[in-house]
């Protein structure tokens, strides 16, 4: 039987109504004694490590989560950590770049509703978790909703539905039917697992709108950031009134243009406008998310590795 490490940092999942509303109060032994049929999977194992509503989970604690399934290595089958669904793409995406290589499964997972509401998703979810953990190929997922995605592909779409997340412009990494993993990622690369979890924390994100100024995208040129995502228009277009401010600031930092559309990523070399942007100096976002790319260059510049 294989032992599964579950990392608890809160979240819905682990709520319970207080004066103010939902925040967390389970600890993980509370979890595992709502998980009827657990017994079958694995053997779980608890470890308090957060106890936070993801709205108040940053970089720290990002680096804590990664330290802490590097010193479980060779001490356990596979990691599941419980989260909070509102930042959870975040820390997924995190995890996998700072756990390069990591060589067990790491799954992130949360719910929509409390573990104790009687129609909570929590139940399933935290199941399939430790499921994929105990079957699955090395890697950082999220398991959510009967999917499994990659770390870095996962989407927030819903703030209050079951079928919270999505794998944006990446197939599902695996489906849950009838109780077992269909896997579709193939295993990861068998390079040597690396723990690159230093982060630089001046990583902007800029919405375009029909009226954004050139004085916003100045200011992170001028305030001493560090690395910019843009995000543009459609395939990747960027109004051509912004174009000298994206090439000062881009002539300081890396700046990455991603699309405000969920899927399809960005294509500079469609438009016109794709290609005034390419010709200001900035980086194509191709298929990844925003926070994909936020959390990609926080990393890459932290630990001095290529932006690919
Ligand atoms: N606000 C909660 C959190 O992210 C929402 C959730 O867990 O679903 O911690």
């Amino acid at each position: 039987m294989k032992t599964i490490l579950l990392l608890t940092t809160g979240g819905t999942i682990a709520s319970a109504p207080g004066p103010d509303g939902l925040a967390p109060q389970l600890s993980g032994d509370d979890l595992l004694a709502l998980l009827p049929g657990l017994e079958k999977i694995c053997q779980p194992q608890p470890l308090e490590l957060l106890e936070l509503d993801s709205t108040n989970v940053g970089p720290c604690h990002w680096q804590a989560m990664a330290q802490a399934v590097w010193s479980a290595r060779g001490k356990c089958d596979g990691i599941v950590i419980s989260h909070g669904t509102d930042t959870m793409a975040y820390t997924a995406a995190a995890l996998q770049l700072m756990l390069e290589n990591i060589d067990l499964p790491v799954v992130l997972t949360g719910a929509q509703l409390p573990i104790e509401h009687p129609e909570t998703d929590g139940k399933r979810n935290l199941l399939d978790a430790f499921l994929a953990a105990a079957t699955g190929p090395n890697g950082v997922y999220l398991a959510f909703d009967g999917k499994i995605i990659s770390g870095e592909a996962a989407y927030k779409q819903r703030t209050v539905g079951f079928d919270a997340f999505v794998s944006v412009n990446l197939p599902l990494a695996g489906n849950v039917e009838q109780g077992q993993i269909k896997w579709e990622a193939n295993p990861s690369p068998c390079g040597e697992a690396r723990l690159l979890d230093k982060l630089e924390l001046q990583v902007g994100l800029l919405k375009l709108t029909p009226t954004s100024s050139e004085k916003e995208l100045d200011f992170y040129a001028e305030q001493g950031w560090k690395a910019l995502v843009v995000e543009g228009f459609g395939a990747g277009g960027v109004p051509e009134r912004l174009l000298p401010a994206l090439a000062r600031v881009a002539e300081k930092m890396p700046v990455v243009l991603c699309s405000q559309c969920r899927y399809d990523g960005v294509n500079l070399g469609v438009y016109d406008v794709g290609h005034q942007a390419a010709r200001s100096g900035v980086l194509s976002g191709g298929l990844r998310t925003a926070e994909a790319w936020v959390v990609r260059l926080m990393w890459a510049l932290g630990n001095d590795m290529p932006l690919e």
